[in-house]
């Protein structure tokens, strides 16, 4: 067995390229490296690694490089790092059974689907004897070039994405029993004509995940994924997509890919985010008993935003807000003058509001640096952990502000704890964050409010400026696109 990973979210709005230094930061693992260390790709190379041991497979480990998503990819730099895989699997092989971790919506600056290129050259080279798993997000731009370039796709199920290591057990199964010729998977795709967004710890999303595990319990039934699709990257293909693969039955396949794409279609309006402003959101957090969390939802760096705009941070100071934090703006300027102040120092300090007009404005302040971490990092899902870097908390107006230096989502309480703020005495904490910070703040948040806020990841995706889309037939831009 070969193992290998190559992953970002391309958001194709984003002005900045992802290169080579995106991949450097997030993460370029050769070999036996993936298999120290806490990130996903490392999580998940290490339990094939311990499912071939228990199993007396042979293991090898390829390259798995992960990149903070942002624009379209490098050409250069996506085919680089594709072609070291390619050369390990040419060089290190004949191989029985190659599972790669990928993520689904990578795009190039000369190729809208990185994953079927990717997976259709490991074909060339291992040839139709071999066996093909993918593992992907749910946030990827299905598509038939790659599901008929793999033998089995599989999605992550849960949005916060806590079952990536289930699924990767899924996968190693799958095809192991393929390449036993104990099953032959047929797969089949359908296209709702919807894009959204959709958190599965919420109604209606939460059963209808439900409903995917109990017809996987279906005779014949191999694997049920729905892939949401990411709204921010423009692909000919972008969409959310039903994928059932079968045990040889191509026409159960289409069946329950169309019942189960008609079953969210049927939800489609339910499922449409309704977030409030800032300032709804903030009123209701004040008003709130207890400690809520804001989720600054347009700002994600994990879906391609920049992660530095300012405008939650200025809507709250303009409030003042009691007793408040916010995290993280990533601002590595800042946040090392902070660090060469040290802590207890009071200065003028100008953050965030530099990448571009989805950041907002920088915002002048007065902050006295309270706490400073060279290396902090913070839980991320799965047990993993994410490098944060060299991250300061200021105080800014009775506000705390952390500051980080490596681009990154909050994901976890511990990227503030971590740096010495009392969350328990907090009322609001203000996170940039989509949907991931879920699985680690619900429990300790007495309510979670996803705000519309400013910046890269707009919720209305009926005016998305879609240029490469081919099929503008979609919910919500069209009330009933299947019709
Ligand atoms: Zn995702």
């Amino acid at each position: 067995m070969f193992v290998a990973g190559l992953q970002s979210e391309t958001n194709t709005f984003a002005p900045w390229p992802t290169g080579a230094r995106a991949f450097e930061e997030g993460g370029v693992r050769r070999g036996a490296d993936v298999l120290r260390g806490q990130g996903p790709d490392h999580k998940t190379a290490q339990l094939w690694r311990d499912l071939c041991l228990r199993d007396g497979h042979d293991f090898t480990p390829g390259l798995f490089a992960w990149a903070q998503p942002s624009g379209p990819i490098v050409q250069a730099v996506y085919e680089g790092l594709r072609d070291e895989i390619l050369s390990e699997l040419s060089s290190q092989g004949p191989f029985d059974i190659v599972l790669l971790f990928l993520h689904g919506a990578m795009v190039s600056t000369a190729c809208n689907d990185c994953e079927a290129d990717l997976v259709r050259r490991v074909r060339d080279i291992v040839g139709e004897g071999a066996v093909i798993g993918v593992e992907l997000d749910p946030h990827c731009h299905l598509t038939q070039p790659l599901i008929d370039a793999a033998d089995a796709v599989i999605l992550m199920k849960h949005y916060p994405h806590d079952d990536y290591l289930e699924r990767a057990v899924e996968l190693y199964s799958l095809c192991l029993a393929k390449a036993r010729g104990e099953v032959r998977p047929t797969s089949e795709i359908f296209d709702c004509r919807m894009v959204g967004f959709y958190p599965t710890t919420q109604e209606p999303m939460a059963s209808l995940v439900g409903r995917f595990e109990e017809i996987e319990r279906e005779t014949g039934v191999l694997s049920v994924s729905f892939a949401h699709g990411f709204p921010w990257g423009d692909t000919p293909d972008t969409g959310s997509r039903v994928l059932v693969i079968t045990d040889r039955d191509p026409s159960l396949a289409a069946r329950l890919s169309k019942q189960i794409g008609a079953e969210i279609y049927a939800a489609r309006k339910a499922l449409l985010p309704r977030f409030p402003g800032v300032d709804a959101a903030l009123a209701d957090a004040v008003a709130t008993p207890g400690l809520v969390v804001v989720a600054d939802t347009a700002d994600n760096a994990g879906g391609g935003a920049p992660g530095d705009n300012t405008s939650l941070l200025k809507a709250m100071l303009d409030r003042g807000v009691p007793a408040a934090a916010l995290g993280a703006i990533w601002d590595p300027i800042a946040a090392a003058a902070c660090a060469d102040a040290g802590v207890g120092a009071r200065l003028k300090l100008r953050i965030g509001g530099k990448s571009g007009p989805a950041s907002a404005q920088p915002l002048d302040v007065e902050a006295t640096v309270r706490a400073v971490r060279e290396r902090h990092d913070q839980a991320g899902l799965g047990n993993s952990r994410t490098d944060m870097g060299l991250s300061v908390w200021i105080e800014v107006d009775g506000i705390d502000v952390v500051l980080n230096s490596i681009r990154t989502q909050v994901f976890s309480p511990d990227a503030f704890t971590g740096l010495g703020i009392d969350l328990a005495a907090k009322k609001i904490v203000a996170v940039k964050s989509s949907q991931h910070f879920h699985a680690g703040f619900a429990p300790i948040a007495s309510k979670v409010i996803r705000a519309a806020t400013h910046g890269a990841i707009q919720m209305d995706f009926a005016a998305l400026p879609y240029v490469k889309k081919i099929d503008l037939n979609y919910y919500p831009r069209v009330d009933d696109p299947l019709a």
